[in-house]
């Protein structure tokens, strides 16, 4: 059996970013860089992971800093599901990065999870002197104001490590001091067994292209080894670890880490251009569930 459908949604693009910004050590050239979030769904739990940023305000600022194009509002990206943002009830937020955390506002019945340590320890950023700015160089002020808010009304839930079953077969894995300070990554045991043999993981940033895990192509049969991604606030080391976790939490099957921001994921998983030029790429289906993509 299959409980869950995942869905990759992108939202806005960038035309060409550099390499090295995605793998460590990839020192020319650029490439396109999709911008998405994850759409899971159950019979009884409409979740997300992330919820992209709004374009609007700051974000609207640290978006046409990074040159960023083709944004859509989460309710257009949503509508080919005649589902609303009104519907999510479950958000699980990687880190707090602004392309990421930046739409809380817009999920206004939405539960969002997240590690305390991400929260806390950006927030311990901010207080420090100018001279450490380029630390927040990718995170907005208001979105941790947006989950300050989100918590007085009781919908922010803090999480200190990993955790089983937030939702029947959806775990979620800490791996501090990495990509960010509180990153997470989301691994849904689709068959609801401990021991999935069924298992999809959603990497965040933790994984931005397949060359963070060792090769151009998930289904490649020779692979080379782990590169971390260019932008880190932690480890390298803690990096690499973190993506043979998650390849040994497949089995070693790489195709099931699913990295949002890679550019050929439609080219892995049958996939669907719309009208305005976003792309929706189908990771699975629940059983009964129809194909989006076609
Ligand atoms: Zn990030």
């Amino acid at each position: 059996m299959s409980k869950y459908s995942i869905w990759v949604l992108e939202y806005a693009e960038l035309d060409q970013y550099a390499r090295g910004a995605l793998q460590y050590g990839a020192y020319e050239g650029s490439v396109r860089l999709p911008f998405c979030y994850v759409l899971i769904k159950s019979d009884e739990h409409i979740s997300m992971v992330d919820v992209g940023y709004n374009h609007a305000d700051y974000g609207g600022v640290l978006g046409k800093k990074f040159g960023i194009s083709n944004w859509h509002s989460p309710r257009d990206v949503l509508e080919p599901f005649g589902l609303t943002p009104n519907q999510i009830n479950t958000i699980f937020l990687t880190h707090a990065h602004f392309d990421h955390m930046g739409n809380l506002q817009d999920f206004p019945n939405a539960h969002f999870y997240i590690q305390q340590r991400e929260i806390s320890e950006w927030i311990r950023a901010m207080t420090l002197p100018e001279e450490f700015k380029a630390l927040n160089g990718a995170t907005d002020p208001g979105d941790i104001l947006n989950a300050v808010r989100a918590a007085c009304e009781g919908r922010l839930h803090y999480l200190d490590g990993d955790a089983s079953d937030v939702i029947p077969g959806i775990d979620i894995h800490a791996a501090f001091d990495t990509h960010t300070y509180g990153s997470m990554w989301i691994h849904v045991r689709n068959d609801l067994s401990p021991e999935s043999q069924d298992g999809w993981i959603l990497a965040g940033d933790l994984v931005y292209v397949y060359e963070n895990l060792g090769c151009e192509h998930p289904d490649q049969v020779e692979t080379g080894p782990y590169v971390p991604v260019g932008l880190a606030t932690g480890s390298q080391t803690r990096l690499i670890e973190t993506s043979a976790t998650m390849v040994r939490t497949t089995n070693g099957e790489r195709r099931r880490v699913i990295p949002i921001h890679d550019r050929r994921l439609p080219d892995v998983f049958p996939s669907r251009k719309l009208q305005n030029g976003l792309t929706i790429t189908e990771i699975c289906r629940a059983d009964g569930q129809d194909s989006m993509v076609r």
